[in-house]
């Protein structure tokens, strides 16, 4: 037999430290469950941070996964295949068809092409290159760490020491029409948010705030862009989350939950835009293989044949409501619960990390967020009773959490 493999090691050798070093190894799945190297079992409410939505190994991924990768993997998009064109017209349904899609490898993928998608209009609009550029986004928002993304994300910690950043990008206050009003001018391209931030911290765009932002994009001739990578492909009970307003965007970025655990992104134009990017503007090599676009098929049909949109819609209030009652026990420790559906953020008295280890000792992951939230992202399968458990567990952690805090205050 080997010795025990020493990831820890091997870590610290040679994986770039641009993540910390990840406390725990997980080496197998299964559901709403993981475990690691040591044989422990975890509750998993992080899902590969909104990626797993069918939960771990679900057979019909798996399936579908095995299947084509003993049939054709990929062909690059110089050669049609199959499940990318289903996949395409089955994505193009979902956001309400008449427009087009474009598949590509990861959530900052597809945001950058919708900045591109900005600097195209923007220049048939004003007729000249480089005249009409400006894209406005939210203060707080994340937007992924591609140049183009990372510059719509107004954070410290995501731009220092990346200078010069890509030039246009203007912010105004989430929730705030009068905000986004007077940062649109003539200059502008875009308008382009996320329906819920969630790295800033799981907060919604309202309902009216959204409403709003499409009268104003049409009234000012703009896009209306919107990021739909960690809230979209039934998160929130709705394929998309923007649904809640019953508005039309004119682009959609979708990544994380799309694969159910495989490497996608993808971007839906309407057709009145779509045409802005002609042959040869653009492109990656990865994206829409048969591969990973199979994968997609099975997530988006199992949703489908397992009614997980309902689940998350029935289950949503009854997990706001636990969340509530016992935020009312800890009102000092648990300051504020946001959110939609399976996408929670619990705002606690302190900075996330210290509890993040107390869950996962407990035997719940979940992913922190900014300075003071701690995210609920189980997989879509997760029923009332894993959310029984890790509410439970969450219950614990903040009772020990508080009292400590408490001590070291009177200390
Ligand atoms: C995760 C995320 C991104 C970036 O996606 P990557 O796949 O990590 O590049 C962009 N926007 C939002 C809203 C995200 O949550």
């Amino acid at each position: 037999m080997n010795a025990k493999l020493d990831t820890e090691q091997l870590y610290k050798d040679n994986v770039l430290g641009n993540y910390g070093l990840p406390p725990v190894t997980l080496v197998r799945g299964r559901g709403l469950r993981v475990w690691d190297d040591a044989g422990k079992e975890y509750l998993d409410f992080c899902s590969g941070i909104a990626v797993t939505s069918l939960g771990h190994c679900h057979p019909n991924l798996v399936e579908a996964i095995q299947k084509q990768a003993a049939a054709l993997l990929c062909v690059s998009n110089l050669y049609r295949n199959e499940n990318q064109a289903k996949l395409a017209a089955k994505l193009d349904e979902k956001a309400g068809g008449g427009g087009k899609l474009f598949f590509c490898n990861s959530g900052a993928e597809a945001n950058e092409t919708l900045i591109k998608l900005s600097r195209l209009y923007g220049q048939k609009q004003s007729g000249e290159e480089g005249k009409r550029y400006k894209v406005v986004c939210a203060e707080n928002a994340f937007h992924g760490r591609t140049f183009g993304g990372m510059s719509a994300t107004p954070k410290a910690k995501i731009q220092d020491g990346f200078a010069p950043l890509v030039d246009g990008f203007v912010f105004a206050e989430l929730n705030n029409l009068a905000s986004f009003e007077a940062a649109v001018d003539d200059d502008t391209a875009a308008v382009f948010i996320e329906t819920i931030q969630g790295e800033g911290g799981i907060y919604p765009a309202s309902v009216e705030f959204l409403q709003g932002l499409r009268a104003l994009c049409d009234d000012k001739g703009v896009l209306l862009l919107i990021d739909e990578v960690q809230c979209g492909v039934g998160r929130t009970g709705t394929f998309f989350a923007y649904e809640e307003a019953g508005i039309r965007p004119d682009a959609i970025g979708m990544a994380k939950g799309l694969g159910g655990g495989v490497p996608i992104g993808a971007v839906w134009i309407d057709d009145a835009y779509a045409d802005l990017f002609g042959p040869g503007s653009h492109g990656t090599t990865f994206g829409g293989t048969p591969l990973i676009s199979a994968a997609a098929l099975a997530v988006l049909e199992t949703i489908e044949s397992d009614s997980l949109l309902e689940q998350v819609q029935e289950n949503a209030p009854y997990v706001m409501e636990r969340l509530r009652r016992l935020q009312s026990e800890l009102p000092e420790y648990i300051l504020e619960i946001r959110g939609s559906g399976y996408m929670i953020g619990i705002q606690i008295a302190e900075s996330p990390m210290d509890m993040v280890a107390l869950l996962r000792e407990k035997g719940l992951i979940v992913p922190p967020a900014e300075t003071d939230v701690i995210r609920f992202l189980p997989a879509l399968t997760a029923t009332k009773k894993d959310f029984d458990e890790a509410i439970a567990l969450f219950g614990e952690a903040s009772k020990e959490r508080s009292a400590l805090i408490r001590k070291s205050a009177t200390a």
